[in-house]
């Protein structure tokens, strides 16, 4: 074993690794069982938080809701609402925002979102709706009291210019209120620790939480990853040659890779980590075990109450 890792582990403990998870709102009763299944798998970990995705050009906003409005009714954990600006007007998204608010949600994830022709189109802000992620984070600001996290891009935005063109819209949101960001997937720790040193030199120094993809299916994440501008290193593709008809040793590849990735950032001092779970549970509830989170004694399902049945 390492003695430099265990001694670093040992310093931070798992008290000190603190681990958010991402869904997305199920659009069938079969996905929203697995949805659930998966929450109830993860809650004991206690995540500081779990975020609930909103679908391109706003096409979840009902189910984003409900769910996050579940979340709140059946768990002890504390939801964060994704929210776009695309294809609404500032009136519709205020509303948005306000019923989150009166929901009792105290954390939105603040974004531009794709433009509506899907990733690739050039984006225009619908008349009258917020411009970009930055005008957004001030009008949530301007209308509820809550924490706001926003994205952030260690391989740039693929619209973006330069990497420093990036940081400064990074730098807007912080400017206008987010508290966090959270990063793009990415597989080279490298190209996460050269972005946080030029973050950090910009003089921003909110959390840049990495986000972790535990790759579950490679092709499907070969091709998001083109779509994000996030690569795929040539080690990663070789790791899962061959292996597409064989889905127990892909598995047992992706939480080797997942763990390899996640164990080298706490080495570099990382203890902060955004799962995107693709709603199971099973890859990313071992690599948390391995990072030390333990299922705690409190409950994090809150109990339901009995309906019963009618009586024949
Ligand atoms: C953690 C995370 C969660 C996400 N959740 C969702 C979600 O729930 N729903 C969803 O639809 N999408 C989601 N996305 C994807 C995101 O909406 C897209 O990447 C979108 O294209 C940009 O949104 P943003 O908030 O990152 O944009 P911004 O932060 O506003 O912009 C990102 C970068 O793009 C550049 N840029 C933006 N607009 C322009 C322009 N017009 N010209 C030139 N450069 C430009 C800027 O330099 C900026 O750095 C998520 C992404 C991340 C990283």
């Amino acid at each position: 074993m390492d003695s430099a890792r265990l001694s670093r582990f040992n310093q931070t403990g798992p008290a000190g690794i603190r681990v958010s998870f991402e869904f997305f709102p199920p659009k069938t009763a079969e996905m929203e069982q697995s949805l659930w299944e998966a929450i109830a798998r993860l809650a004991p970990l206690q995540p500081n938080f779990v975020s609930v995705t909103y679908g391109a050009g706003g096409s979840t906003r009902e189910r984003t809701h409900a769910t996050v409005k579940r979340i709140l009714a059946e768990t002890m954990l504390t939801p964060a609402a994704h929210l776009t600006c695309v294809a609404a007007t500032r009136s519709e998204v205020d509303t948005v925002i306000g019923a989150y608010a009166s929901a009792g949600v105290r954390h939105i994830v603040a974004l531009r979102g794709d433009p509506l022709g899907g990733i690739g189109e050039r984006f225009s802000p619908h008349p009258g709706g917020y411009e970009n992620a930055a005008d957004l984070v001030g009008g949530i600001k301007r209308i509820a009291d809550v924490e706001i996290s926003v994205s952030a891009y260690p391989e740039k935005h693929p619209e973006s210019a330069t990497v420093a063109a990036d940081i400064d819209m990074l730098k807007a949101k912080v400017d206008a209120g987010a508290s966090r960001a959270i990063t793009q997937f990415f597989f080279e720790n490298s190209l996460y620790l050269r972005y946080l040193d030029r973050v950090r030199a910009s003089g921003i120094n909110i959390p840049i939480v990495p986000g972790i993809l535990p790759v579950q299916n490679f092709k499907q994440t070969k091709s998001f990853a083109e779509r994000t501008g996030a690569s795929v290193p040539d080690w990663l593709a070789r790791r899962f040659d061959g292996l597409d008809e064989d889905p127990a040793t892909r598995k047992l590849i992706a939480a080797a890779v997942a763990a390899e990735q996640v164990l080298d950032l706490v080495d570099q001092g990382v203890t902060d980590f955004h799962f995107y779970t693709m709603n199971r549970a099973d890859l990313v509830y071992a690599i948390c075990h391995l990072l030390g989170l333990r299922p705690g004694q409190q409950r994090q399902m809150r109990p339901q109450p009995f309906i019963e049945t009618e009586r024949a």
